[in-house]
């Protein structure tokens, strides 16, 4: 199967359950996760009609970057960060979705200032409370929201989960709702008008079309676009 033909399938997916849940398709922004994938394949995807590319790895998306391979696109990162590796992000990427630290929002905005810019970001949620996983904890999120909202150049646009491997797409439904529930109260509890809860980054592959059931603004796809990944080496 061709990336546009995996593409067309995704979009309609998207659109389909975007209607089902009495959405308007066009809230909902299909971010392609691109890991793994070679700066040929990334521009491919971008002619087929990719607009937003979720990058895991500093090292690949400054690679991809210099090669030019985002053309056309803008850059989301999705993975696990690393504090010394925010100074590489910072000016290149829209939005940071897997904030997941007090120590990174600080980072991030020191870089930002630097920078004389405001990174957009999202905490990322240890819904199930994984240990292999990182995220805040439910109960984090309230303090972090707070730290960031007195930081002049780091803006909290929502949040982003990453709950355990579905095997169907209804499986995470509950960690769905979680999210946006916790989003809902982040925004009461915070009151101000610089956190902003509207974007919710959930839903991959397997359970996209759940998560847009419960309230998804962002999905991130990639195996169901570019085919199953030959395995990532470990991060360094
Ligand atoms: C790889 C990845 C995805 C996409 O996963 P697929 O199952 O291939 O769609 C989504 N989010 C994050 C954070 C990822 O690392």
């Amino acid at each position: 199967m061709s990336i546009s033909t995996n593409l067309s399938h995704v979009v309609e997916e998207i659109r389909a359950a975007a209607l089902a849940a009495g959405r308007d398709p066009a809230e909902i922004t299909l971010v392609a996760a691109t890991k793994t994938q070679s700066d040929d394949t990334i521009r491919q995807a971008i002619a087929a009609g990719v607009a937003v590319c979720g990058e895991n790895r500093v090292q690949e998306l400054t690679a991809h970057w210099e090669a030019g391979a985002y053309e056309g696109a803008r850059v989301h990162f999705i993975g696990h960060l690393q504090t010394n590796k925010v100074k590489y992000l910072v000016g290149k990427v829209d939005l940071i979705h897997s904030v997941s630290s007090q120590k990174l929002l600080l980072e991030i905005d020191r870089q930002a200032a630097k920078a004389g810019l405001v990174q957009e970001v999202l905490l990322e949620v240890n819904l199930a409370q994984e240990p292999s996983k990182s995220g805040f904890l439910c109960s984090q999120v309230l303090p972090a929201a707070r730290l960031a909202a007195g930081l002049d150049h780091v803006r909290v646009r929502g949040l982003m989960c990453i709950p355990p491997a579905a095997t169907f797409p209804e499986e995470n439904l509950p960690f769905f709702h979680k999210l946006k529930a916790l989003a809902v109260d982040i925004k009461e509890e915070m009151g101000d008008n610089k956190t902003d809860m509207t974007i919710l980054s959930m839903g991959m592959s397997r359970d996209f079309t759940a998560a847009i059931a419960a309230g998804a603004t962002h999905v991130r796809v990639g195996t169901a676009i570019f085919g199953p990944r030959s395995p990532i080496p470990p991060s360094p």
